[in-house]
């Protein structure tokens, strides 16, 4: 049986790799195994060896939606890449995207191809699998909404197809098992004139300049929007804008963003949460939700639940899945 010290030796596991590049945030320490696949032969032989020596894995897109742990991450980080960072469209207007895709790029393409439906993906900067497991979503339109079907990785059972039906696919959540990798994805779309779907993006575009912090080291909305009302105007309800830990700060613009400086650290982001958290709760009752994944250790209590879930027999870490199927009107 292939083990991880083998790939490390066969150059296709990397050891004690920075994450923080990796990421939107830029901080956070390094994974301690870490491969870029491109095929799926590759993720099953890679996570059969972490499984084979108990090493817990995950798999990390475009990073826009993590706090990586200044200590990193004592595992085995897998990152797509290759042919599964391509796509095309069929016929039938049905889109096949790998799962490292960019979504910008995606919903560009699509426009380009005469195909709308995804346009509001373009500002959305994560990957296909990202947008997947979280069913990304804005302006009046989720992921789940346009999927039809996935091709994912899932341990004990090699590549399945799993049907759009088969997953629970709610407000920031799917219930896919936090071990699956998501290899690609099939997107229904609507014929649409690619100026018509370029206009889409501009507007959507031109939104974001003027109400979110672009420009900033972000992970998008930290929490999820509570059912009935948006987490940031809850926190700007408070006056919390501009509210700053150690190098991380509520964003002056938008209070459902929180900033990091040059000398930002994980720990920053994690400490400000948990205060934003704690302040809201007691002045309003309402005990909001991380949307933002975080990867690793954290020093204080009371937060563990919000880790990332990850794969692997040993060390599966508790999660906590809270659907509120409030509308994202932040966005
Ligand atoms: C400026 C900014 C704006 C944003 N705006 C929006 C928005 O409008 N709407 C919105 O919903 N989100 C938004 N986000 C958050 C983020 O972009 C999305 O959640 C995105 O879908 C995450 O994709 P990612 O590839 O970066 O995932 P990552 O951050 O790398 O990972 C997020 C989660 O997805 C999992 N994952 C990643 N790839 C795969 C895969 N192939 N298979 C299985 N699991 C996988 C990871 O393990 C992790 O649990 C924004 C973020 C930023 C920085």
């Amino acid at each position: 049986m292939t083990r991880l010290d083998d790939l490390v030796a066969a150059g296709v596991v990397a050891e004690q790799v920075p994450l923080g590049p990796l990421t939107t945030y830029k901080f956070g320490g390094p994974a301690r195994w870490f491969a870029v696949l491109g095929d799926a032969g590759a993720v099953e032989r890679t996570v059969e060896a972490a499984l084979a020596d108990t090493v817990p894995y995950m798999v990390l897109g475009r990073g826009s939606n993590v706090v990586v742990s200044d200590s990193g991450f004592a595992g085995l980080v897998i990152q797509l890449g290759g042919d599964l960072a391509e796509m095309s469209v069929d016929a039938a207007g049905v889109v096949n995207a790998g799962g490292a895709m960019p979504l910008p790029r995606l919903a560009r393409a699509c426009a380009k191809q005469g195909r709308g439906g995804l346009e509001f993906l373009v500002a959305v900067p994560g990957s296909v699998g990202g947008a997947i497991r979280m069913n990304a979503g804005c302006h009046g339109s989720e992921t789940g909404e346009w999927l039809l079907r996935i091709e994912t990785y899932r341990p004990g059972r090699g590549v399945i197809t799993v049907q759009r039906a088969e997953m629970e696919m709610s407000y920031r959540h799917n219930s896919l098992p936090p071990e699956d990798i998501v290899l690609g994805a099939h997107f229904r779309t609507v014929a649409r004139p690619p100026e018509e779907s370029e206009a889409i993006m501009r507007a959507i575009t031109q939104w974001r300049r003027e109400s979110q912090p672009g420009g900033t080291l972000n992970a998008g909305s930290v929490f999820k929007n509570p059912e009935g009302t948006s987490a940031g105007w809850l926190v700007d309800s408070l006056g919390l804008k501009g509210m700053q830990i150690g190098g991380a700060r509520v964003s002056p613009r938008h209070a459902n963003f929180f900033e990091a400086g040059p000398e930002a650290s994980a720990q920053d982001v994690y400490n400000l949460v948990c205060e934003v958290r704690r302040r809201v709760a007691s002045a309003t009752g309402v005990v909001l939700e991380p949307e933002i994944r975080f990867v690793g250790e954290f020093a204080g209590g009371g937060a563990a639940d919000w880790r990332e879930p990850l794969g692997s027999g040993e060390e599966k870490t508790s999660r906590r899945e809270i659907d509120h199927v409030g509308e994202d009107e932040q966005r």
